[in-house]
């Protein structure tokens, strides 16, 4: 297959300037669709973190004092720049992580749509007056932004991932040094240029390193005041107690194993159209992908059969092929862990049906786990690929039940026609976004986040500005 796209590893942005990372060791960087190797990504030593954070401290002086105008102005013509380099973009995200450029585009447009709407909002960080005790006197509270931000994203949507923290500190006033995922560097590296074109020197920084002593070196600096991660639950665990630590704010979105509920009068083609596009979408790579269904039993085997019978159609292949509808897994890790997972399930009473998959590359076939007893271990574990665990119910109150003993809380999603069940299932599930009679959880506009396990803080909508700023009460007396 041809592409008339080369892939070369992105240099590090640090104080303005792309260069090589000064760690002695590099990292390889695959195609996860044929395993061959891309290039060799540069690593940041302490002294470029270091570098790093002297830069990122000087430009907050500048940036915070930057109008709300000019930061926005700055912001969108950043984002032209990705709307016009998307082909270049999305090729580098699906020759490093594999999804279909169709989805790469996508994500692009997705990531672009992100950066505009906290950059027109960043307008709108009105602070309020407040009714004053005293005739004399006069009672404001002023919005400041937090100051610098560490902010690490993963691989599996790293663009959209990494634009959620760019998008709101950049238009909060707070300058930010991402570390992106190594796996998938040059597509965010790509991104990240787009907009530091439009801003001045070192308010935006991206570093690649070793991941552990990235954010060690970065959160106990005091110069970082804010912390955002998007990754697994003993990261972001390690993470909280790192800024708990150091008293740092910080903001964590850790997966999701999301319930689905599908009652007895829904629309099942509609369901099964929906649902076999959004489970199956970057190889089920997602937080808020739909994993745990849980189907009215009176039409349970006609579920499982269309689902079955659309998860065996789709097309697997290069992300470059434009008849793929599936690419393969991001990472040789994360396929052995699903097919152990799949296997462990299996073995726990499960029934499997899956079709095959290419050989070569990190492919794994879309596979439905059907009839999973509830203790299985694709119930409790986040799958994190194509993989669909289906059950049958007989009451709402009990797949409620169900859905609620998982120990994360991010996405949910309930087919059905009645507004008796809505409301029960709105008031009770236990999830930070749920998607009715569709599949709509996240856009720009609204805030996106967890419970339980699944962490804390939003991001997107108001509240993802709001994680960026500090109110300061300010009492005037004449
Ligand atoms: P991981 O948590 O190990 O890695 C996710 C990201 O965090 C990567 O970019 C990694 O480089 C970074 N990271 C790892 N250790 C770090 C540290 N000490 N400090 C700072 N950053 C660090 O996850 P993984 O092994 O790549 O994937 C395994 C599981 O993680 C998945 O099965 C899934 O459950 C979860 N995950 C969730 C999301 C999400 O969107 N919430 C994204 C990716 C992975």
């Amino acid at each position: 297959m041809t592409t008339p796209f080369s892939y070369s590893a992105p240099k590090l942005l640090i104080a303005g300037q792309w260069r090589e990372g000064r760690d002695t060791n590099r990292n390889l960087i695959t195609n996860p669709a044929n395993m061959q190797a891309l290039d060799e990504l540069t690593l940041a030593s302490k002294d470029d973190l270091n570098e790093a954070l002297a830069a990122t401290q000087a430009a907050f002086n500048v940036w915070r004092q930057t109008s709300a105008h000019e930061r926005c102005e700055r912001l969108e013509r950043g984002v032209t720049r990705i709307r016009e380099n998307t082909e270049h973009i999305a090729h580098l995200l699906t020759l490093e992580q594999g999804k279909p450029l169709a989805e790469a585009r996508a994500e692009c447009q997705m990531a672009a749509d992100l950066v505009k709407w906290y950059a027109e909002e960043a307008r709108r960080i009105y602070g309020r007056i407040i009714p004053s005790r005293l005739p004399n006197s006069r009672m404001e509270v002023q919005k400041q932004p937090v100051g610098p931000v560490a902010a690490f994203s993963p691989w599996n949507f790293p663009l959209v991932l990494s634009a959620r923290k760019l998008g709101g500190a950049l238009a909060a006033g707070c300058t930010i040094i991402l570390k992106g995922a190594e796996e998938t560097p040059a597509s965010v590296a790509a991104m990240v240029d787009c907009l530091n074109h439009a801003l001045p020197e070192g308010v935006l920084q991206l570093v690649y390193g070793n991941p552990p002593d990235v954010s060690q070196t970065l959160i106990e600096s005091p110069v970082i005041r804010k912390v955002s991660f998007t990754g697994s639950v003993p990261v972001g665990r390690h993470l909280a107690e790192l800024s708990a630590h150091h008293l740092k704010r910080i903001t964590l979105e850790l997966g999701g194993h999301a319930p689905v509920i599908i009652c007895s009068d829904a629309d099942l083609k509609r369901a099964v159209d929906l649902l076999a596009t959004h489970k199956f979408r970057n190889a089920g790579q997602a937080c808020l992908s739909p994993t745990r269904f849980f189907v009215a039993r009176q039409c349970y085997d006609q579920f499982v059969d269309l689902f079955g019978k659309a998860a065996s159609a789709l097309r697997l292949g290069s992300g470059l092929d434009a008849q793929t509808q599936m690419g393969p897994v991001a990472n040789a890790r994360r396929k052995q862990a699903l097919l152990d997972l799949i296997d462990r399930t299996v073995a726990a009473g499960a029934q499997r049906i899956s079709a095959t998959a290419p050989d070569e590359g990190c492919f794994v076939s879309p596979t439905l786990l059907v009839d999973v007893p509830q203790s299985a271990p694709a119930m409790r574990e986040e799958p994190f690929g194509p993989v669909a665990c289906l059950v049958p119910f007989d009451t709402l109150d009990e797949a409620i039940a169900l859905a609620n003993q998982s120990e994360y809380g991010l996405a949910g999603y309930l087919f059905t026609d009645s507004a008796a069940s809505i409301h029960t299932v709105t008031q009770n599930l236990e999830v930070g976004s749920l998607a009715i009679n569709g599949v709509g959880v996240s856009v720009p506009e609204a805030p996106f986040g967890g419970v339980k396990d699944s962490g804390y803080g939003s991001e997107s909508g108001i509240e993802g500005m709001e994680a960026f700023l500090d109110s300061r009460f300010v009492h005037y007396v004449s």
